[in-house]
């Protein structure tokens, strides 16, 4: 078996190795040849932690394992650890036996960077130039630094809750070369690209605060009653996402879903636009909106890209197991 520990991660994957293998898996998704299996997520009632897994089998990249980890809310505080705990797990699809296990905490931000810039890629107008972000915190550098490879963006404008939190992205921005103004919400309309990656449980972006033709990449909701944006803005939009089953449960679909809205089968998947079985986007003036859920498989094909860059690099540790 293969070991990649978590001090590795950062000298070995990259911002386009995480594209592609997310890229890749999504298609995969879309085609039918790859499934994520039901998520298991538990308060276990020690430490105020949720901990569980998020697993899946891809029949085309030959990717079958687990993520497993949570949230320990005491780490940071207590222990110096950051509070997001996560490893993967890698399976021979062939034979069951353990085949690699590789920290996962640093992959998970870039794997989320990573679907928001596919989204973006698919999605967005070539033409656009304003890139809008909604949430500074610690997924926003990585989204924001993703996105910036998408287009050929002039300028970056930011809205956050915690204003105080703004220089974060600010700072990824002007390293990009770019200015960064902050902006109030109604100010987002000048945005030809907007990623929301907060925590909310109630909408920040309402529908007129997005213009015509942006595509909006909505990060942040992952459970049952987070929500960052109006429900109403999901009718003027096409709505995609990473999986339709998670995206009308726990993603930003479920309010519009639950208030009748609109319907499962308005939502389609962002792989059927790689694979050119939807059209995306058809007009200069459509909205178009990524629901990104976050699956196990996007967990397992960036694991997957890492075992090999470590094992090309002569960086995985081999243990007889
Ligand atoms: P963080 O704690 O570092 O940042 C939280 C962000 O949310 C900050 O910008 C903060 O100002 C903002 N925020 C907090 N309360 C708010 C409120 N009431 N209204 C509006 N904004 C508010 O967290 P993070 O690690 O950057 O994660 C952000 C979100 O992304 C979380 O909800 C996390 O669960 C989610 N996430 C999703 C995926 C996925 O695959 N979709 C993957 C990882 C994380």
């Amino acid at each position: 078996m293969l070991i990649v520990p978590e001090s590795k991660i950062a000298g070995l994957m990259t911002r386009e190795a995480a594209f592609d293998a997310v890229e890749k898996v999504f298609a995969a998704m879309a085609a039918g040849d790859a499934y994520n299996f039901p998520v298991v997520r538990e308060a276990i009632g020690h430490e105020d932690a949720l901990y569980g897994f998020k697993g899946g089998f891809d029949r085309a990249g030959l990717t079958l394992g687990l993520k497993a980890g949570g949230y320990w809310p005491n780490n940071l505080e207590k222990r110096d650890l950051i509070n997001h705990q996560s490893t993967v797990f890698l399976f021979d699809p062939d034979t069951g036996k353990a085949k690699a296990m590789v920290g996962g905490n640093l992959l998970t931000a870039l794997r989320t960077a990573a679907a928001s810039s596919v989204s973006i890629k698919h999605l967005a107008r070539d033409d656009a130039k304003v890139l809008g972000m909604v949430g500074a915190g610690h997924q926003a550098t990585f989204q924001l630094r993703a996105a910036l490879e998408q287009r050929d963006f002039e300028k970056v404008i930011g809205w956050n809750y915690h204003p105080e939190m703004l220089p974060n992205i600010e700072k990824v921005a002007n390293e990009a070369g770019l200015p960064f103004e902050a902006v109030d919400l109604p100010g987002l309309t000048e945005a030809d690209v907007v990623i929301s990656i907060t925590s909310a449980f109630s909408p920040s972006v309402m529908a007129d605060h997005i213009s015509a033709g942006t595509h909006i990449a909505c990060m942040g909701t992952d459970t049952k009653g987070k929500q960052e944006v109006e429900a109403a803005l999901l009718t003027r939009a096409t709505v995609f996402t990473d999986e339709v089953a998670q995206s009308v449960t726990i993603g930003e679909a479920q309010h519009a879903i639950g208030e009748g809205l609109i319907r499962e089968e308005d939502v389609f998947q962002l792989g059927a636009v790689i694979n050119g079985t939807h059209p995306g986007r058809t007009s200069a003036d459509q909205i178009t909106l990524f629901d990104g859920t976050g699956v196990g498989l996007q967990d397992l094909a960036v694991a997957a890209s890492v075992v090999d860059l470590a094992v090309e690099q002569g960086i995985a540790i081999e243990v007889d197991f």
